[in-house]
């Protein structure tokens, strides 16, 4: 049976075949497979182009031709020969000179009456391995000639291809919702953070409303923090390269790190891609005793990464973001139950955000161990910990070579969203490496020195990027405990205002985010701008409300609530924030 890469590369042939059968004039030029599918770029300057109408007529074409794609024959031929078939092609004339000269055999392949210049790698019987209902042409857009803007403009026919129309369609259903759910679309129209050409691209401003809902999750982080024994520190932006020449970034992780210059002294200075540097320095600060550890620091200092400005794109890839921090100085006998402890930790956390996940145990790349720092012994040693803790707990995990940090192995935590995609969130590292780096020690039992074992971790990871993640997967209906506003009362009419008023004031007594709309729009209306903003709660105050000292209820999830006093409504809603349900 073919692969769907197999699969996806013959359907760009037969896309290239269907559009010469219908635009006999184009010059077909490359194809390849991309993530979901294929494309083709084709040169239509000869004569009529198609639009994106066109685009069912040419899969028609290619249903038509597809069985009889028997199979794609190959054949090795002169270079001279191929120059002859494609004398009026220009763009393949350039390809089969640079195969000419890296000294490689031209290859032609053939199905039905159409052939074309290919390395291989197709389905063995196209007719019989591809199910006509599992591709779709997607879209037309614009393309240089090999990507390069001196070159022409050809025009790029996208197609999306899976083994079958139920995973076709399961994909565009999820790009649909995905659209919908944008974070960038959503945060604009909650006014949730903005981004300034003036300050720079990749780096958010987050807005009051916003910003309620990322203190509400380093809020949460700090409570877990609390619980696993941390202690909060804090830590400048900018330090020494000298630091990080120590710890190895400054070999390994330089090209991502942001210089900075000062006026006055000659050190070369960085801002900070991350903590783990700094707290070495707080834990080498004081003599420690093997009584003393586990030494536990948490941090949410902000962090900068020079990411390139073509990936960054809202909350996911930004050039400065915080991170849930933190960084254990332990005994080797701790590992595992610290391990164990910042693992449940993290169970917690995802299980309220009522996100799934997967772990995945990032190892080093037996092949490239140049990438990495450290023995291969210690390697082995920190890899066969963390391996045998998710098998002995049974949790879900699938092993991946070459995901590992420089200094040690990784647990990555892979949160599923609601639509089924993937972000990876949290972070649990196991660092043999840096302590020694530093001369890290502790006065042991008997009397010796001993280095500590570091172990890096994040619980939810980067508390601004996690916020992209969640407006996405709630779809901006945020739970109670998160939403920038948890309540709107609403005035029926003016004689109301002032009642609207008092239950405000009372909810905010009790700590509950409430806002008031008394403008002079109707209760439809009002009602309809609350819904948009997709808050938790509306309580709706006329002469009936007035009258009886109560609110009439309509809850985002559930409907219309029965009419409750002002007192029970602050219990309902106080206990749901409490227990962040
Ligand atoms: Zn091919
Ligand atoms: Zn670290």
């Amino acid at each position: 049976m073919a692969s769907i890469e197999e699969k996806r590369h013959t359907l760009a042939h037969l896309l290239a075949a269907a559009v010469l059968e219908k635009y006999p004039h184009a010059k077909t030029t490359i194809g390849p497979v991309i993530e979901n599918g294929f494309y083709y770029d084709f040169d239509f300057s000869g004569g009529e182009a198609p639009g994106e109408a066109d685009l069912a007529t040419l899969e028609k074409t290619m249903r038509k031709l597809l069985p009889s794609w028997k199979e794609m024959e190959g054949t090795e031929t002169s270079a001279q020969d191929a120059y002859d078939q494609f004398k009026n092609n220009p763009f393949k004339l350039e390809l089969i000179d640079e195969i000419e000269k890296r000294g490689e055999k031209v290859r032609l392949y053939t199905a039905g009456n159409f052939t074309d210049l290919c390395a291989g790698g197709h389905a063995e019987n196209p007719a019989k391995d591809i199910a006509p209902d599992s591709f779709a042409l997607d879209r037309i857009a614009g393309a240089y000639w090999r990507g390069n803007e001196k070159n022409q403009m050809l025009t790029r026919i996208y197609g999306l291809a899976f083994d079958t129309k139920e995973e076709l369609d399961a994909y565009r259903t999820q790009r649909e919702e995905a659209e919908k759910r944008d974070h960038r679309k959503i945060a604009k129209e909650q006014g949730l953070l903005v981004f300034s050409d003036l300050v720079g691209s990749g780096m958010p401003m987050f807005t009051p409303k916003g910003n309620v809902i990322r203190s509400e999750i380093i809020k949460f982080s700090r409570e877990l923090n609390d619980e696993l024994g941390f202690g909060e520190v804090h830590t400048p932006n900018i330090n020494k390269g000298e630091l990080f020449k120590i710890s190895g970034h400054y070999d390994k992780y330089k090209e991502d790190m942001l210089t900075v210059h000062s006026q006055y002294i000659e050190d070369e200075m960085f801002l900070k891609p991350m903590n783990c540097p700094q707290h070495t320095q707080i834990y080498a600060s004081e003599p420690r005793s093997y009584r003393d550890l586990p030494i536990r620091f948490s941090d949410f200092a902000v962090l900068y990464r020079d990411e390139r400005p073509g990936e960054l794109s809202g909350l996911t890839r930004l050039r400065s973001f915080s991170q849930d921090d933190g960084h254990i100085f332990c005994r080797e006998d701790q590992i595992e139950n610290e391990l164990t402890n910042v693992l449940s930790a993290i169970q917690k956390a995802l299980a309220t955000y009522r996100i799934d996940y997967w772990v995945r145990l990032s190892l080093r790349d037996p092949e490239k161990k140049e990438k990495y720092i450290g023995e291969d012994a210690t390697w082995k040693k920190s890899e066969d910990i963390m391996r045998k803790l998710l098998v002995e707990k049974k949790i879900p995990h699938k092993e991946a070579a070459g995901e590992a940090a420089f200094y040690g192995p990784k647990m990555d935590i892979m949160a599923i969203d609601a639509i089924g995609r993937e972000w990876q969130v949290s972070t649990i590292q196991l660092d043999l490496n840096m302590p020694g780096r530093f001369n890290l020690e502790y006065i042991t039992e008997d009397g010796t020195k001993k280095t500590p074992v570091m172990i890096h971790r994040a619980l939810i990871g980067s508390p601004d990027r996690f916020m992209g993640l969640l407006i996405e997967h709630y779809a901006g209906a945020f739970p109670t405990w998160l939403a920038p506003i948890q309540v709107k009362v609403l005035s029926i009419s003016e004689k109301h205002v002032r009642y609207a008023e008092e239950v405000v004031a009372e909810l905010k007594m009790a700590n509950i985010r409430a806002e008031v709309d008394n403008s002079n729009e109707s209760l439809g209306k009002k009602i309809r701008a609350a819904k948009m903003q997709k808050i938790p709660y509306l309580l709706v105050v006329g002469d009936a409300e007035v009258a009886t000292k109560t609110v009439s209820v309509e809850s985002r999830d559930a409907g219309k609530l029965d009419a409750m006093s002002v007192a029970d409504f602050i219990s309902r809603v106080t206990s749901e924030i409490k227990e962040r349900k």
